[in-house]
């Protein structure tokens, strides 16, 4: 999917615009607490094109001074986006801020579109022509406020968008990717796995970012590791903040197919690991759960066990994963890690017949009845398989609002524990027979 920066000084109106753009999106919040979007990143949609959104005012740089701030901000962009909305506040004219700002984009090839914000009514349009003076072309007068002249705007950016979609890997390519907090060894895990002493990747200046991903194959099978947070780049200042991580990260786990969530196993479990897991859950993506550093931890054989309990007593929602305990260092269980990988994906593009699906849905009605309200009782025709990437399965029922969560928590343990699912979501839609 192409990607669409928000650029521009304070106050200008950014997450107005992003929050018009993605509409309700972003409120998506899962059953888990802990587990919400930041509101600096969402997908969106504008007629037929699905693309990402970056609100880069929302990545906290506070700590800076005013210039730095926006120099960074401009450079998140230009570093992630395909297409940049330069954003400025059509009621205060020009100022000298926002020709810092455009200074900055001057020195990018990525196509930016100038948008002229809380321009509310036609009467103010003449305030734009002001704008020309930025040098990115015909200012595009819009309304966060209103939500006026967004359509014309997300034409624009549209326009510009790559025709090709951004990588062309085979379907059979396993997607993988890294993520966790900074320092959990995750760069490390990849040097292991690549045995070299370095990730090498060819950085060159305005190649795009496909570049970082690597690709390579082991016993037959090609894997591509997605590039995540910390692994290039080291040192610039932005990398550390923590809202730039989440966002690398979540634009990793969208293109992979199985995620690992590298834990530091010296450390207890925190609230960012849970935030980072929560996405790869949310996403529906494969996960695997790799406790590194094991090496350093003193234990005794009780301590792998326990280390196992206090992981599930976390990360509930993250039942179905599987856990591996290894060490970059040691290299200690490592090698297994592709091997878990394989199967995990396997199991994420799984597909079920509807006929052993239906026996499934059979036994399951038999050994627990269906919940039944007011005298009325849920009644389960068919279910059948709709997709894979995370297999997922359409209940065709009398009235989906007699299905209980318990219910349908039962139906998908049955539906587990008769297919190997180990490491997949897997998603129950309830509907109506026509
Ligand atoms: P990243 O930020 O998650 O990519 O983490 P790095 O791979 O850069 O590792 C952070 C630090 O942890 C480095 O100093 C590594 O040498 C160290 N480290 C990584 N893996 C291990 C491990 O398995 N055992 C020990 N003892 N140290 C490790």
């Amino acid at each position: 999917k192409p990607t669409v920066a928000i650029v521009g000084r304070p106050n200008v109106g950014k997450s107005t615009i992003f929050n018009r753009i993605v509409g309700d999106r972003v409120s998506i919040v899962e059953d888990e607490p802990g587990v919400t979007r930041d509101r600096i990143y969402s997908s969106a949609e504008w007629l037929a094109h699905e693309f990402n959104l970056i609100d880069t005012g929302g990545i906290d740089l506070s700590d800076e001074p005013f210039l730095e701030q926006i120099r960074q901000q401009a450079e998140i962009a230009m570093d992630e986006a395909d297409v940049i909305i330069f954003l400025v506040n059509g009621r205060e004219g020009v100022t000298v801020q926002d020709e810092q700002v455009a200074k900055i984009l001057y020195r990018t090839n990525k196509p930016v579109v100038l948008a002229v914000n809380k321009i509310d009514n036609p009467d103010m349009r003449e305030m734009i022509y002001d704008f020309y003076s930025l040098g990115f072309g015909e200012p595009f007068p819009i309304s966060g406020s209103h939500g006026l002249g967004l359509g014309d705007l997300l034409d624009e950016a549209a326009r510009h968008f790559p025709d090709k979609p951004e990588e062309d890997y085979e379907e059979d390519v396993i997607k993988f990717s890294l993520i966790g907090r900074p320092n959990v060894g995750k760069s490390s895990l990849v040097n292991v796995l690549l045995g070299e002493e370095r990730v090498i990747v060819s950085d060159i200046a305005g190649t795009t970012r496909d570049a970082i991903d690597t690709e390579y194959e082991y016993n037959d099978q090609e894997y591509v590791i997605i590039d995540t947070a910390g692994m290039r780049k080291r040192g610039k200042v932005y990398e550390a903040t923590e809202k730039y991580s989440v966002l690398r990260a979540l634009r990793a786990i969208e293109r992979s197919d199985v995620v690992l969530v590298v834990l530091n196993g010296e450390e207890g479990i925190q609230e960012q690991d849970k935030k980072i897991a929560g996405y790869a859950h949310e996403a529906g993506k494969g996960v695997i759960i790799v406790v590194n550093k094991w090496d350093a931890v003193e234990k005794d054989e009780k301590t792998m066990n326990e280390k196992t309990k206090e992981i599930r007593a976390h990360f509930l929602f993250l039942d179905y994963a599987p856990i591996l305990f290894v060490s970059a260092k040691t290299k200690q269980r490592v090698h297994n890690l592709l091997e878990i990988i394989n199967r995990v994906s396997e199991n994420h593009s799984l597909r079920i017949q509807s006929s052993i699906l239906n026996e499934v849905i059979a036994d399951a009605v038999a050994m627990n009845p269906a919940p039944s309200d007011k005298g009325r009782r849920l009644r389960i025709y068919y279910m059948t398989q709709v997709a894979v990437k995370p297999p997922t399965f359409v209940v065709f029922v009398n009235e989906p609002e007699l299905m209980h969560f318990s219910y349908e928590r039962f139906l998908q343990n049955r539906i587990r524990e008769t297919f190997d699912f180990e490491g997949t979501p897997i998603r129950l839609i309830i509907r109506a027979r026509a």
